[in-house]
């Protein structure tokens, strides 16, 4: 059934409080603007995800390896990126209201209204406060760098900065890995974390937030390779997209960037995105930085960063090739792609709405319920037998003995289950339990030992 964009992000955002996915963070104080909490289904959505990408990439290539570097690095890290000079985004504030804006955002939403001429510039003066129509101050660069202080002293010698992006410790660890990992040219480091902005305006429920997680890799190239391998990430990408998060093709675009919105640096930059509810907007980035991190952490730190190719005698500084996905974004990405509300039987016979989150199985938080049709001790004892097997194969399975079988199918359709399993009475006399599919709401019987097996095999 169609679900209209207004709807969705409303339907999600009770969804996932309502079945415990994600929650509005510190609540019983009233909440605090823009932080959420991941739920038990939630954590184990973004936990697949994460799982899903490791598995892909760092045990999936030779030519890739993980490392976990600190949120808080040697305050050098961010001068030698650039992020304390340059790390900031056009702020503008109402004098009025004062409300803050993106300028950069205000810009993007005059030019995408019906009939404006695209050729014509906008200038930011000629734009009131979206919120009350007041005039706007002069753009402000505001610097996106979340400060703390280390040690007892809050001067300026003790201040540390929260990573914005967890790119960084993958070019300051380059060094240790190229001593000691024995890779050859082209290779990559993998690393997924947690990065803080101070961003300027938050909001669209978990799409923006001050706290949030990427899952990066920094690939290292010779500089003539960097193009044949900008390509092939460019396929990895798109395969991610469509295989694993199983987003269709249509609600997806990957946005080339022209040289005027590009960092200095880049050569090549594209930014895959995703038709959320609130519009086509950036799901991860993937850019040619060139040499511009690893000879600015040259120059600064006064190490020699240069890779040395033996065969052919040249020493030169790799360009690095970077896929970033937003982890907490993908979240976001997987819950609206998957929502849907079709029909099923109500326990009158007749037909209900039915709200359902067709994860991929392998995505899906929980991957089986064994549900007992009634709390008879004959029947609830094989079913938790079932939950117990499949728990001590390291599967996320529920049991669930609660309210009618209706309501049961209701609550696992609703948090994405791919198959419950009901044990009725039948089952003591074929030793067969039915299996319902979400999808497909089709029941079939199978042999009670079979059962581990057989949802092990469907998540292959
Ligand atoms: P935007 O234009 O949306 O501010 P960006 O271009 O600044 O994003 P990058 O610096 O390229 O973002 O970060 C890489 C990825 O990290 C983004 O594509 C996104 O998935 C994720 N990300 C960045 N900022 C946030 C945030 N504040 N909240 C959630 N995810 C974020």
């Amino acid at each position: 059934m169609a679900i209209s964009a207004d709807q969705k992000m409303d339907l999600l955002v009770s969804l996932c409080k309502r079945r415990g996915f994600v929650f509005p963070d510190s609540e019983i104080y009233g909440g605090f603007a823009n932080a959420w909490d991941f739920g038990p289904y939630g954590v184990e959505l973004k936990n697949n995800i994460r799982d899903a990408w490791w598995k892909r990439f760092v045990y999936g290539r030779e030519d890739l390896v993980g490392v976990d570097t600190p949120i808080i690095q040697h305050p050098k890290v961010w001068e030698a990126s650039g992020h304390l000079q340059n790390f900031s985004d056009p702020l503008v504030e109402c004098k009025r209201c004062h409300h803050r804006f993106r300028a950069d955002h205000l810009l993007e939403a005059r030019q995408a209204e019906p009939g404006y001429d695209k050729e014509v510039p906008v200038d930011i003066k000629d734009i009131k406060c979206p919120d009350c129509g007041g005039q706007l101050t002069d753009v402000m660069n505001f610097n996106l760098m979340l400060k703390t202080f280390i040690g007892v002293k809050e001067d300026t010698a003790a201040v540390a900065y929260l990573r914005p992006e967890t790119a960084a410790g993958m070019f300051t660890t380059w060094k240790n890995i190229r001593d000691s990992m024995r890779q050859k040219l082209p290779f990559g480091i993998a690393q997924v974390g947690k990065a803080f902005r101070n961003e300027i305006t938050p909001g669209n429920f978990i799409f923006r937030l001050r706290e949030f997680e990427q899952m990066e890799i920094e690939y290292y190239v010779h500089p003539d390779d960097a193009p044949r391998a900008y390509d092939m990430w460019l396929d990895e990408y798109k395969a991610w997209v469509r295989d694993v998060l199983k987003i269709s093709d249509d609600h997806v675009q990957y946005r080339e960037i022209p040289d005027e919105e590009r960092a200095f640096y880049s050569r090549r930059s594209i930014d895959p995105e995703y038709q959320f509810p609130f519009g086509m907007k950036e799901l991860g980035g993937l850019a040619n930085r060139g040499d511009h991190d690893l000879s600015n952490h040259q120059r600064v730190s006064g190490e020699d960063l240069r890779w040395f190719d033996q065969e052919k005698g040249e020493r030169f500084i790799p360009y690095v090739i970077e896929p970033t996905w937003g982890l907490t974004r993908s979240v976001l990405a997987v819950l609206s792609e998957h929502l849907d509300i079709d029909e099923a039987d109500s326990v009158e016979g007749d037909k209900e709405p039915r709200m359902v989150l067709r994860f991929p199985p392998n995505l899906a938080p929980v991957k089986a319920a064994f549900l007992p049709l009634q709390k008879k001790e004959e029947l609830t004892a094989i079913a938790r037998k079932l939950s117990r097997e499949l728990k001590s194969r390291g599967i996320n399975v529920e049991y669930d003995e609660s309210a009618s079988i209706g309501k049961r199918y209701r609550r696992q359709d609703e948090i994405g289950t791919p198959w419950c399993f009901t044990v009725d009475f039948e089952s003591l006399e074929d030793g067969k339990v039915t299996v319902r599919d979400r999808d497909a709401m089709t029941q079939e019987r199978i042999a009670i030992d079979e059962v581990p097996d057989w949802i092990q095999e469907k998540l292959k």
